[in-house]
């Protein structure tokens, strides 16, 4: 595999983008809004200056890298000649259906198609496809230059071949994939979102504040994040869609996202991509607790 196809260009996509054009692979960062694609390429120059800055890597390095990535509106021009598309736009059941429709119609027979969904079924992505055998999830991690796991998830049709070269692909990144099957949440975030939704239930029933909750979390269990600051960070909004996935998916009221998370998503407060969460990320970008003023 050498030419790769990324859609979407926000939080996600772009790290994925930077990962395979840091590796020589040739990437086709797409996006529909114009301004994605240029907010998403100026991260990564600014991450790839960073880790010149830091001496991880050359001037050289970091020139090539950016030359490797073109960007593109039109999912067609993008997707051309490609031997792996790894979606990452929007974390929308609809969404992801029509992407991997339009997928399945226009990308050549041997095209592998990933998603990096959180927590949408990969066999229902598969099903809207030709190729169900080709349909991946490769659920990258965020902030993906830094972090190492990359959750490889098999729908109920993935093939042995697509997974085997899948996980060798990770492997080739510099990542270490953890082979999973296809149930809501898959691993990561079943584990990872109840307790982010406890965490904002506790907030939401007046126990303790945001720092409280965050402190206790990291002193206490050795969290390098509370799992506020955390959820800021992931954004408020892909939090609320998991939680309704695996609420959906399971049918087990364990999994029903606390009203606070609900009321915030709709005020807009996202974390840090919308500069309010949690915390106010706004001004001088010194966190500050901002949602205390919520809790009952
Ligand atoms: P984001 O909101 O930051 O970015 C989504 C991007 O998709 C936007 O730039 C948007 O313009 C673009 N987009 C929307 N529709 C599109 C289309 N039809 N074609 C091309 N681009 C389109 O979202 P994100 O946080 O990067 O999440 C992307 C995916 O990664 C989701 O499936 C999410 O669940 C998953 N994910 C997120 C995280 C995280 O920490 N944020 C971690 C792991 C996985």
């Amino acid at each position: 595999m050498k030419n790769i196809a990324v859609i979407g260009a926000g939080t996600m996509g772009n790290g994925i983008a930077h990962v395979f054009a840091q590796n020589n692979y040739k990437v086709n960062l797409i996006d529909i809004a114009q301004a994605s694609l240029d907010k998403g390429l100026a991260t990564i120059t600014k991450n790839l200056d960073r880790m010149v800055a830091k001496e991880k890597i050359s001037e050289a390095d970091k020139n090539n890298t950016l030359q490797n990535i073109t960007l593109h509106t039109v999912l067609a021009d993008g997707v051309k000649g490609v031997d792996l598309v790894v979606e990452a736009a929007t974390e929308n059941v609809d969404l992801k259906l029509k992407i991997f429709k339009d997928l399945d119609a226009i990308c050549d027979a041997k095209t592998i198609l990933a998603t990096n969904t959180s927590s949408i079924s990969i066999t229902k992505i598969a099903a809207v496809t030709n190729r169900p055998e080709k349909v991946i999830g490769m659920h990258f991690m965020n902030p993906v230059p830094i972090m190492k796991l990359v959750e490889i998830i098999r729908g109920y049709n993935t093939s042995n071949e697509v997974t085997a070269a899948i996980m060798d692909l990770s492997t080739k990144l510099g990542k270490t994939p953890t082979e999973v099957n296809d149930y809501p949440g898959f691993v990561a975030n079943r584990i990872l979102m109840p307790m982010i939704n406890e965490a904002i239930e506790t907030l939401y029933n007046g126990v303790a504040g945001v720092d409280e909750i965050d402190t206790v979390m990291k002193l206490g269990m050795a969290h390098p994040m509370g799992p506020l600051q955390l959820a800021d960070f992931i954004g408020l909004d892909v939090c609320l869609s998991i939680l309704n996935v695996m609420y959906d998916g399971f049918k087990n009221p364990k999994y029903a996202p606390c009203p606070l998370l609900v009321n915030m998503v709709m005020a807009k407060k996202l974390g840090i991509k919308s500069g309010e969460g949690f915390y106010d990320y706004s001004e001088s970008r010194k966190a500050e607790k901002v949602a205390s003023q919520f809790a009952k």
